[in-house]
């Protein structure tokens, strides 16, 4: 199954070791073939090239749309070698066998990345490279199929360890990493395609991304796991600078995200928030006058939960808050900047990672999102909801007064990243019971106010903060106990979509207990 490399083809945009690799295959005897700018860095080596136009016969046309589309090209790629009808239909037209492709394809996700406009993302669609990947791919019988410049010193030492040649499993294995490349290549013409025309439903979407990063394992040690990413630009965890720390796990990266997205909910421009997240819930977030007060009571709403939490920043990272920051153990902060000396005093707290990110994520962009399920996937629009003063609808006697308004709309917007059944106590801007992921809607409420009393407790505190808090359901209440349970661990007032069956009666008994409670209409489930 050794199949000798005798003759190469080489066409790539990124030239990156190009001239390495050309210098190493004509040391061991390849001729090789290349297209025009290709073949020009070869040439300029001082390496023996030969341009692909010289055998097709054909120019290089239509701005390079048309180069290597020949049967010259393909049927050198395409032909099996040990049948006798292709090994004559070679030989009655003048084909030579192409035994290694090396192709990378046009820069289609850089140019996406740099946000070239409709043009210049339609020039930078390659046609004849996949082609060419897809047939030398195929025949990987006697094709070897190089698409990422890792795999040139791989290939060398192959040739190297087989005189000459390569294994039928290397070039299985190239063939499999070729189709992937070719998948993940048209996927993002699609993916971009459907922005740039607005299609927005999850209808014919293709899904693919770039291997980013092999991770240690995934969610746990007996778990393999990567990162792949979408190409998108969106401001979080995918595309943020990593100044320090270890390499992020699995959970860091899930919870990085879920920490980045909540944080973003909260323009700087409105004061400065924090949220911390533990376990892709959050353990606190908060607003303070200053960051460093924001992330002080952020910490305080649930100081147990906090420790080995991950820390995200609405604002630029200053020297207070890192500092305080660096009191217990954090796993990672990201932030949309930290300033020189705020990085300094991380540099001493080698395991903590700082990400920084260009500004924040915009949380009412369209998108979608994705879940595995077996047998499948589910897809859905991002939830991207958001909720104005003027959306609500006080459904009670009594109306919030405008500051239990301010509390009642940061709770909302805090329920909306808390995995369901999401219960939220807010108190001057700051969480200070956050119950998450229980099976009724009555035990988060139970939950939250446990634990505010817990940190009462811990803190010195005459009585939890939950006492004349705001309260935030991620959905409606389907009976009256739960809310009786937020009203009675203190919470003054209420905001909840509404919509139950049982609306009556729940308003009823927020009447009843004096509760002013506000209807959202819109409902913020996260599973
Ligand atoms: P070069 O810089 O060598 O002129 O061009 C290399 C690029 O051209 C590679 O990315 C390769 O995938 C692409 N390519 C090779 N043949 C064709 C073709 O026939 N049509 C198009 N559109 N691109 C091609």
């Amino acid at each position: 199954d050794l199949h000798p490399v005798r003759r190469a083809l080489i066409s790539v945009s990124d030239k990156t070791g190009l001239t390495d690799l050309a210098k190493a295959l004509a040391d061991r005897g390849v001729e090789i073939l290349s297209t025009g700018g290709s073949a020009k860095a070869i040439r300029d080596a001082g390496i023996s090239v030969r341009d692909v136009a010289d055998v097709t016969g054909f120019p290089e046309m239509m701005d390079g749309r048309v180069k290597t589309l020949h049967p010259k090209v393909h049927g050198g790629l395409l032909a099996l070698r040990d049948n006798a009808d292709h090994v004559a239909a070679m030989k009655e037209h003048g084909i030579g066998e192409i035994d290694l492709l090396v192709v990378n394809l046009y820069p289609f996700e850089a140019a996406l990345a740099r946000g070239a406009g409709y043009d210049e993302m339609i020039e930078n669609i390659d046609i004849g490279g996949p082609a060419m990947i897809r047939a030398a791919a195929k025949n990987h019988a006697f094709v070897s199929t190089v698409v990422d410049v890792e795999d040139y010193g791989p290939l060398l030492a192959e040739l190297d360890a087989n005189d000459g040649q390569t294994s039928y499993v290397f070039r299985q294995r190239l063939a499999q990493i070729a189709y992937a490349r070719t998948g993940a290549y048209d996927a993002a013409v699609s993916t971009w395609m459907a922005d740039a025309i607005g299609e927005t439903t999850p209808r014919r979407r293709v899904f693919a991304g770039t291997l980013a990063q092999s991770l240690r394992y995934g969610e746990n040690p007996h778990q393999a796991a990567a990162f792949y990413t979408d190409g998108s630009d969106r401001p979080g965890v995918a595309v943020a600078a990593q100044l320090q720390g270890k390499e992020l796990s699995y959970n860091n990266i899930n919870d990085t995200d879920a920490a980045f997205e909540l944080v973003s909910e909260f323009l700087p421009a409105e004061g400065f928030a924090c949220a911390i997240i533990k376990h892709a819930n959050p353990s606190g977030v908060a607003r303070g006058a200053t960051l460093k007060e924001a992330y002080q009571k952020a910490f305080d709403c649930d100081r147990t939960s906090a420790f080995g939490g991950i820390v995200a920043l609405n604002s630029r990272l200053d020297v207070e808050t890192a500092q305080a920051i660096c009191e217990i153990f954090t796993e990672v902060v990201i932030a949309p900047a930290a300033d020189d000396d705020a990085i300094e005093v991380f540099a001493a707290k080698k395991n903590l990672r700082l990400l920084l990110t260009p500004g924040l994520a915009n949380t009412a962009e369209a998108g979608l999102s994705y879940r595995q399920v077996s047998g499948g996937m589910l897809v859905q629009d991002r939830d991207n909801g958001q909720m104005a003063l003027d959306d609500l609808k006080v459904v009670t006697k009594k109306a919030p007064t405008e500051e239990q308004m301010r509390d009642l709309l940061f709770a909302w917007k805090v329920a909306k990243h808390v995995k369901s059944n999401a219960i939220v106590y807010v108190k001057d801007g700051a969480t200070v019971g956050v119950g998450a992921g229980q099976m009724s809607r009555l035990d988060s409420a139970l939950i939250a106010a446990k634990k505010a009393e817990r940190m009462a407790e811990a803190m010195g505190l005459p009585q939890p903060l939950t006492i004349g808090s705001a309260v935030a359901s991620d959905a409606f209440f389907p009976f009256a106990d739960g809310l009786m349970e937020a009203a009675a661990a203190g919470a003054t007032c209420v905001i909840q979509p509404g919509g139950s069956m049982r609306d009556d009666e729940v308003i009823k008994a927020a009447d009843e207990a004096g509760l002013a409670m506000v209807f959202t209409g819109m409902r913020h489930f996260r599973h």
